[in-house]
This record gives C-alpha cells, sequence and structure tokens, in this order.
C-alpha cells in the first residue's frame, strides 16, 4: 500500500508522514530530503545546476540511504549523516533549482520506486501523486496559508538557531512555490483524484489522525 501526498513547502507534510508512518507501522519516505542531499553535495563541490556534465558526474557518485525508523530517520550522503546539513537556509534557498534538473529527478525517482518495493509506506514531496506514484491507494495534496507556513517554518528555524521573520519567509516560500509549481519537469499540482487536506487551523494530531484512517482499512492489500 502507498500514501503518497504532495503539497507545498511547510504544509505539514513531513511532521504529519513521520507520526503516520509510526502508527501505521510502514515506511517513511521524505523525498525532498534526497533532493536536498543532492542540493548540498553540488554547493559544497561548487557545481552548478546549469552545469549538464558536472551534474550527470555529480548524480553518478552520489549514494543516499535513509536509516532508524520513523519519527527519527536520518539521512545519509556517501556515508555522512546529512539530517541537519540539509535543512540549513543555503540548501534550502536554493533546492527549488538542482531538483528541477533531469538527471537528479530520474536518478531519484528510481530509487524512490525502488523503495517503494519494499514495503507499505508513506510518502511526500512534490511529484508522488502525479508522477512517481500515480496509481497510490491513498493520494493527498496537502495545504496551508502562506502565512500558516511561514508561522510553522518560523518555528523549525529557531529549533535551528536561525532567526528570521514571518514576512521574510512568507516570501521565500512564496517563490520557492513559485518555482515548484511552475518549472516544466514534475511541476507541483493537485491531481483530480488526490484528497485535499488544508491544514491550515488543523493541529497536527488531527492531520496524522486523518491520514491514519484512510490508511487503516488498506493496510493488508
Ligand atoms: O519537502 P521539502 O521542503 O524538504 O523539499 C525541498 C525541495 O525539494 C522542494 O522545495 C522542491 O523544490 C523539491 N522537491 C521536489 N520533488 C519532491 C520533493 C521535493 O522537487 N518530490
Amino acid at each position: 500500500m502507498i500514501i503518497a501526498i504532495d503539497g507545498p513547502a511547510g504544509s505539514g507534510k513531513s511532521s504529519t508522514a513521520k507520526q503516520v508512518a509510526k502508527r501505521l507501522g510502514i515506511i517513511h519516505l521524505d523525498t525532498g530530503a534526497m533532493y536536498r542531499a543532492v542540493t548540498l553535495f553540488c554547493l559544497r563541490k561548487g557545481i552548478d545546476f546549469r552545469d549538464e556534465t558536472g551534474m550527470a558526474k555529480a548524480v553518478s557518485e552520489i549514494q543516499i540511504s535513509f536509516t532508524g525508523s520513523p519519527p527519527d530517520t536520518r539521512t545519509w550522503l556517501n556515508g555522512e549523516d546529512v539530517s541537519d546539513a540539509i535543512r540549513s537556509d543555503e540548501v534550502t534557498k536554493n533546492v527549488s533549482d538542482y531538483c528541477a534538473v533531469g538527471v537528479v529527478r530520474e536518478a531519484l525517482v528510481d530509487q524512490q520506486r525502488a523503495i517503494a518495493k519494499t514495503g507499505n509506506l508513506v510518502c511526500e514531496g512534490r511529484d508522488m501523486t502525479t508522477v512517481v506514484f500515480p496509481s497510490a491507494e491513498i493520494k493527498i495534496f496537502m495545504t496551508a496559508s502562506v502565512e500558516e507556513r511561514a508561522k510553522r517554518r518560523k518555528l523549525d528555524f529557531e529549533k535551528l538557531g536561525v532567526s528570521k521573520t514571518v514576512e521574510e519567509l512568507a516570501a521565500e516560500i512564496a517563490e520557492r512555490d513559485r518555482k515548484d509549481s511552475s518549472r516544466s519537469n514534475s511541476p507541483l499540482r493537485q491531481t483530480d483524484d488526490a484528497t485535499l487536506l488544508d491544514t491550515t487551523g488543523m493541529t497536527l494530531e488531527e492531520q496524522i489522525e486523518a491520514i491514519v484512517q484512510m490508511g487503516k482499512p488498506l493496510l493488508d492489500k
């Protein structure tokens, strides 16, 4: 069984999916973490996202893996735990450019489909319901107002010791939304068969429960 969740930055996908995975005892696949790991690798090596040869070489050198069980999954890049490094401001600002590169998407989509063959899973990203798992049993488009999402991101950044205003974050989120929704390669969009979950004003517990209730009856399918 696959629960596929798409939605814009800060809509609550990751926090919700982690707990859904824990409660249903299934795999959690955070595909944003994979695109962030590629971005981190390229920024460290000084590879520009427009450099086709450099990007193809980078993709061939990158190994991404996950360890642990939700909600404490760790992300590894070539043997290094990059779980915190991939959340940095620099990676966040650049990821929308690196993730739109064709060779990057091809490689990561292949890996995501391979992971799905290993068991029931809840995955989240921007193209789960549209491109990677269009026939997932449960398809959800999760969203929230830009202001609400900016407030949530402010709390995330505070945990990392970064202080930003809600206005600043709202502008950054709106820009990332624009890039993610307007790119030609796998843009973020809601499909007709996806359930819309607007989390503005919902508690995390309500978001988790809504999806757990959808997933429970399908667990053995
Ligand atoms: O979900 P998160 O905000 O960590 O994702 C980081 C970025 O990775 C997104 O802004 C988007 O540009 C990209 N992404 C993507 N496709 C996915 C998951 C994430 O393009 N399936």
